[in-house]
């Protein structure tokens, strides 16, 4: 099976690809190849964010590998927090913390429009490559749920009436941001490789 780097730290990031990808790629953490190191994430789009953080490991590493860069897009918000949305409350703010800044942003406004949007960059063979996912949906007035990460107990998805983080983890695998994002990278590897 094909190993590639996913250069992410996040458990649940690794966990959701891992499920994802299972039987096609072997997917190595950071940790799997010794990194430690706290990549900064200095640029103004999704793409720019994920390919600095790509590029890293390979200039270090040497190794193929991706890296995603996700975040929420509140209609209302003018799509923020975007590149913002991990450290929306402040650099070492928790998720609570974010969510509670949203929902008072948000509070007494109607339009709970917003997508998470999550893009990965690919590194293979000396080429850039970039696989889009989003998913829209809206933005609850209170928090619900104890699944996920991030934002899910606020966001729920179009289609649906409950919040990713009450969804079942299986059902947000399949219709997430990062599971389309990935079903293009995958798309890409098989037409290139034997996964
Ligand atoms: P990054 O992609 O690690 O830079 O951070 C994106 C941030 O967006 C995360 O810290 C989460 O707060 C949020 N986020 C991204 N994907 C999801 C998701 O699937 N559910 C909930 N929050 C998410």
């Amino acid at each position: 099976m094909r190993k590639i780097v996913f250069a992410t730290n996040n458990k649940h990031k690794l966990d959701e690809i891992k499920e994802i990808t299972k039987g096609k790629l072997e997917i190595l953490s950071l940790s799997d190849i010794g990194c430690y190191d706290d990549i900064e994430e200095t640029g103004t789009t999704f793409e720019a964010n994920a390919l600095i953080k790509a590029q890293y490991v390979k200039s270090k590493y040497g190794y193929d590998c991706f890296a995603d860069d996700s975040g929420l897009q509140v209609d209302a918000l003018a799509g923020k927090p975007g590149v913002y949305t991990a450290r929306y409350a402040g650099e070492k703010a928790s998720s609570d913390d974010n969510m509670t800044k949203l929902l008072a942003e948000l509070s007494g406004n109607d339009n709970r429009n917003a997508r998470f949007k999550a893009v990965i960059a690919l590194i293979e063979n000396g080429n850039n490559h970039f696989f889009e996912g989003t998913i829209d949906g809206i933005i609850a007035q209170s928090k619900s749920g104890v699944g996920g990460f991030g934002y899910d107990p606020i966001f729920v998805p179009n289609g649906y009436s409950q919040t990713f983080a009450e969804l079942d983890i299986a059902i947000k695998n399949q219709i997430s941001h990062r599971a389309k994002a990935v079903k293009g990278l995958i798309e890409f590897l098989s037409n290139h490789f034997d996964v």
